[in-house]
């Protein structure tokens, strides 16, 4: 891309942020103290006639001054210190996944938290619990689910504090609608239900075999367990109760994995596929569920550090051969080390086809979108229809590949989605999402799903039963703030293309923009220094490798470039003045590779694969190669001085840096 074709941001973006040099100051000073004034006529207009329960006089006290010269001290100190924070603003700052704050939702998470809304229940928020479940349907719909509730399946989502616990309730869901038709099976010839009739299968409840039990997709799950609601109603109150209690006591949520278990000896523990670039997360939600880590399947990745398909498949011929279910297979939209996109279709592929097999293996799919979900904007028309790949692709010059397009097109097959406002949707820290393609799935959560008809009566819809919220997720009390200040994000930039999407957008041109200029770096550096990007980038992800010429050993080429990180990283107490750009780290580790992936990363960084070894001996070899790792979320990289744009400045930062380290080495 040349500098001409550099999209022209600066207008249309200029009162979306405080800015790095705070130039909304004035704007968003008057827009606080508005709403903050606002606040407090609220408040005196609850009961104007009560006199102030603060005396007046107090004000004046010798305890009251006392108290502000504390208060105000700590605070000072408070600041003080976090002058030492990451500069997250500053367009200097290319290393984790941050930026600036969108003005909208800052401003409505700071301005709601004064009337402190709790979303556990709408009797604690009454308005807040419908902005959060607004703000879940404008995740859905960005997402290409269905959100009408005339039309089945109809999807939902709710925020959570980030993506570490959306994906432990993705797990959690699936768990639950795996499970309960096992529970279900004890119960239904008392209830006079055919299983074939509703499951539309073959079943018998004569036959033991837990397989195809546990192998129903979700909508059949959901169906099952309306049937089973249904038929509980029609019964006479005692038998119901009677009934209701053996359900409730034969499924894994009473009962617990152990004793789940041993009740159905025949069933082999089930587990959990993930990519090899997984987020932490789900290991520790493997073993928080107590279905353990050595239950987390980890899957190849290709030389693209994309979940290998192939790979993915043979490993589900297996465990189906070896009688092993599997609960969940995640594809990750967006790893959080390297931005990279999994193929979301080719997993959807791979279930349809594994469904058809008899007998068929079925398993629940989580889309890990937490850094890549709001790039799913860029994908969408304004009326919700998915965007062509030729149409996405205009303006950019490698965006979106094939293997993109398809899949994030594939996201609304997937059954629960995690995505993060609190990353690419730049909002404050503590909000993430959670969604469900059948929202009818969370009435088998919780243990009084059962009974959830007695209590709302007949009459209660969906909608109405979702804002007792705490009810259906893992967290209880939770800030309305962050509803609020992301439903009206998505209200001033509703998540198409022309709204949202042009943030998104311009983060993917700065990621080519890089892209380019490093090669051309490479070349400078040539003859000193091999500078390698080792995968296209698929998202605004960039991961950089340096390896000083002649060096063809994996130790040396990690400690080189920890050499560098040093001068990029933020270092605790130090004052971020003293950087001139920051960015991250990351290692692509030997066993998360291929062979074949191996060795076209050696190749292209000129090592000697026996340096590069599955248990790195640390002198001689090492199990990992380390990467700088930079995230391209602030919109003004572009922005120039002296002619030279932030992109150009840090290339140069960095080849000065390189050129300097050499001589040191
Ligand atoms: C960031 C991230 C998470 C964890 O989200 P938190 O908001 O940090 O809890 C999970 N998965 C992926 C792919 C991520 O990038």
């Amino acid at each position: 891309m040349s500098q001409d074709q550099i999209p022209e941001v600066d207008a249309l973006f200029s009162p979306f942020f405080l800015g790095a040099y705070g130039e909304n100051d004035e704007l968003f000073e008057k827009l606080i103290l508005e709403f903050f004034r606002d606040h407090v006529y609220w408040r005196r207009n609850l009961h104007p006639q009560d006199t102030p329960p603060i005396p007046i006089r107090a004000l004046h006290s010798e305890g009251y001054l006392e108290f502000v010269d504390r208060m105000k001290t700590e605070l000072h100190r408070l600041t003080a210190d976090l002058k030492n924070s990451a500069p997250f603003f500053n367009p200097r700052y290319i290393g984790h996944m941050a930026s600036d704050l969108l003005l909208p939702g800052l401003i409505a998470h700071l301005v709601t938290t004064l009337y402190n809304p709790n979303n556990v229940t709408e009797e604690a928020a009454p308005v807040t619990v419908r902005l959060e479940l607004a703000a879940g349907r404008q995740l859905a719909d960005m997402m290409g689910f269905n959100t009408d509730p005339a039309q089945r399946p109809c999807a939902w989502g709710h925020l959570t504090s980030g993506g570490t616990v959306a994906n432990y309730e993705g797990l959690w869901n699936l768990r639950s609608a795996k499970y309960y038709p096992l529970a279900a099976r004890t119960v239904m010839a008392e209830l006079g239900l055919d299983p074939a009739a509703i499951i539309r299968k073959p079943l018998s409840l004569e036959d033991p075999d837990p397989w195809p039990w546990f192998n129903l997709d979700v909508d059949t799950v959901v169906r099952l367990q309306k049937a089973v609601a249904e038929a509980l109603q029609g019964l006479p109150k005692q038998t119901r109760q009677r009934v209701t209690r053996k359900l409730e006591s034969a499924r894994v949520e009473h009962l617990g994995q152990a004793d789940f278990h041993a009740a159905h000896p025949d069933l082999k523990p089930p587990v959990v596929l993930v990519p090899l670039t997984a987020h932490y997360s789900w290991k520790k939600a493997m073993k928080m569920m107590g279905f353990g880590s050595a239950q987390l399947i980890s899957v190849p990745v290709t030389d693209h550090m994309r979940l290998d398909p192939k790979a993915l498949e043979a490993e589900l011929a297996r465990l189906a051969e070896e009688g092993r279910p599997v609960l969940a297979v995640v594809g990750i939209l967006g790893s959080t080390e390297y931005g990279t996109i999994d193929p979301i279709d080719d997993i959807v592929a791979i279930r349809q086809r594994l469904r058809r097999k008899a007998p068929a293996l079925d398993f629940g799919i989580h889309v890990d979108a937490a850094w890549g979900g709001y790039m799913a904007a860029l994908f969408r028309e304004p009326g919700g229809g998915l965007r062509r790949r030729e149409d996405v692709a205009r303006g950019f010059k490698y965006f979106p590949s094939l293997e993109v397009h398809q899949a994030f097109a594939a996201i609304r097959h997937a059954d629960t989605v995690t995505v993060d406002p609190h990353k690419l949707g730049y909002l404050p820290f503590g909000v993430g999402a959670f969604i469900a393609r059948n929202r009818e799935i969370t009435t088998l959560l919780g243990e009084d799903a059962a009974y959830v008809f007695d209590e709302a009566g007949e009459g209660a819809d969906t909608d109405t039963l979702l804002r007792n919220l705490g009810r259906y997720i893992l967290e209880g009390s939770k800030p309305g703030s962050m509803a609020a200040a992301t439903y009206v994000t998505h209200r001033v930039f509703p998540l198409d293309y022309k709204r949202f999407g042009k943030l998104t957008e311009v983060t993917v041109h700065s990621t080519e923009y890089l892209y380019d200029r490093l090669q051309e770096t490479a070349e400078r550096l040539a003859s000193k220094v091999r500078l390698v990007v080792p995968f296209e980038p698929d998202t605004n992800l960039i991961c950089i490798a340096l390896n000083p010429e002649g060096n063809h050993s994996a130790p040396a080429l990690n400690r080189f470039g920890k050499r560098i990180y040093e001068q990029l990283r933020v270092v605790p107490d130090q004052p971020p003045q003293m950087r001139e750009f920051f960015g991250s780290r990351t290692n692509v580790f030997h066993d998360s590779l291929s062979p074949e992936a191996r060795q076209v990363l050696t190749e292209k960084l000129g090592l000697d694969p026996d340096s590069f070894q599955s248990e790195g001996d640390g002198e001689n070899s090492s199990n990992f190669i380390f990467l700088l790792r930079h995230t391209l979320m602030n919109p003004w990289l572009f922005s120039a001085s002296e002619g030279l744009n932030y992109l150009d400045r840090y290339c140069r930062h960095l080849e000065a840096l390189v050129l300097k380290e050499l001589e040191a080495l």
